[in-house]
């Protein structure tokens, strides 16, 4: 391979994202200056956060800017090395973006162990997404053994690690997710007590029967129709981690809280998180995760596009659902 395939973004979307919103250029190979790494990327992560960059809005990570590579995290190989850290084979997680190969000073670049586990899983499980669930539910919910613990988006990266984490504590674990097959992955496979198909069109009845004792903690990944269904089952002292919102990010009305004064009533705490904020909480939390899924206690999945062109398209998919656990891309 001669050429370095990026995806830049090319325009801003107004409500759904569609392809045409990026531009898939070929740019020669860069050479690593002194000093510098040049990594072939394996995998690209596909996160719901990139949706929120490509708006021209003040948040909390810098806007994406227009006709730039897309950013976001990678695996892959260093292929050439002018940094004494690192060596041609190293394997890294870094933050090379929507390209096949990425080059620099390597302060981002971290080596990672892929002898017990494939290099995808630091993008999943055992990365940032594994990491929120921890943070979000143990750290910011902090769950007792017995309480009834809600996830949503149960079957995705993050959530379907919130129900497993929230067993191993000894809670009743929740999911809501989109579908049959997938509230069947989220019970039968990953031991979650129950799972509500909010697609089903029976989502308050559901969401009740689900949990006999109402909700103690809830994470939510979703907001919208499901963050207001949630609110109605609350318990007394219960707690809300607001992770993402992601029913909203390609709306162009905010959709309106229903139930919002569940919140007085139930005297509910409610804390909105960024995983980025508690760097001091990854060490703890990435030392669980890796120890749970060695031990088999913790399970995930992947859904993998394959190649970097496929990349829009697979975004856009889990705006719709269409992924099961962690979406990457793979580029080689
Ligand atoms: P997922 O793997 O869960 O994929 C997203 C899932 O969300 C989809 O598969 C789909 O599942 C569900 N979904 C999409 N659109 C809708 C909708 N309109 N209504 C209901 N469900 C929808 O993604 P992640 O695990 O990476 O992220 C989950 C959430 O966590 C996101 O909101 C994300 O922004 C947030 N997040 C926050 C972080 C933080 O630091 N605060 C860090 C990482 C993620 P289904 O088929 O079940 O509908």
């Amino acid at each position: 391979m001669t050429t370095n395939m990026q995806v830049l973004l090319a325009s801003r979307p107004i409500g759904w994202v569609t392809e045409e919103n990026f531009r898939i250029v070929n740019t020669p190979i860069p050479k690593p200056a002194e000093g510098q790494i040049l990594v072939r990327n394996h995998y690209l992560s596909l996160d719901p956060y990139m949706r929120g960059r490509m708006d021209d809005v003040k948040s909390y990570a810098a806007k994406q800017e227009l006709n730039e590579v897309m950013g976001g995290r990678t695996v892959g190989e260093v292929i050439e090395s002018k940094n004494p850290k690192f060596k041609a084979g190293d394997i890294v997680q870094g933050v090379y973006g929507w390209q096949q190969y990425g080059c620099s000073d390597g302060t981002e670049a971290r080596k990672i162990d892929v002898s017990r586990v494939p290099m995808s899983a630091y993008l999943g499980v055992i990365g940032m997404p594994g990491v929120t669930a921890w943070i979000g539910l143990l750290d910011i919910c902090q769950p007792k053994a017995g309480e009834t613990v809600v996830v949503s988006a149960a079957a995705g990266a993050v959530g379907s690690a919130v129900g497993q984490i929230a067993k191993l504590k000894g809670c009743r674990a929740v999911g809501i997710a989109g579908g049959k097959e997938k509230c069947d992955y989220v019970v039968k496979e990953l031991g979650f007590d129950a799972c509500v198909d909010y697609k089903a069109g029976r989502l308050n009845d559901d969401l009740k029967a689900a949990t006999p004792g109402g909700i103690d903690c809830n994470f939510e990944n979703v907001g919208g129709e499901i963050l207001d269904a949630v609110l109605r089952r609350t318990n007394a002292f219960s707690r809300i981690a607001v992770c993402g919102l992601i029913s909203q990010y390609n709306a162009t009305e905010p959709y309106a809280v229903k139930n919002f004064r569940m919140i007085l009533t139930n005297r509910i705490k409610v804390q909105g998180f960024i995983v980025g904020d508690r760097m001091n909480l990854w060490p703890q939390a990435l030392k669980d995760l890796a120890g749970w899924v060695a031990s088999g206690e913790l399970k995930y999945r992947e859904t993998v596009a394959q190649g970097l062109e496929n990349a829009p398209k697979a975004l856009i998919g889990v705006f719709k659902g269409q992924n099961f656990g962690k979406q990457l891309v793979k580029l080689i």
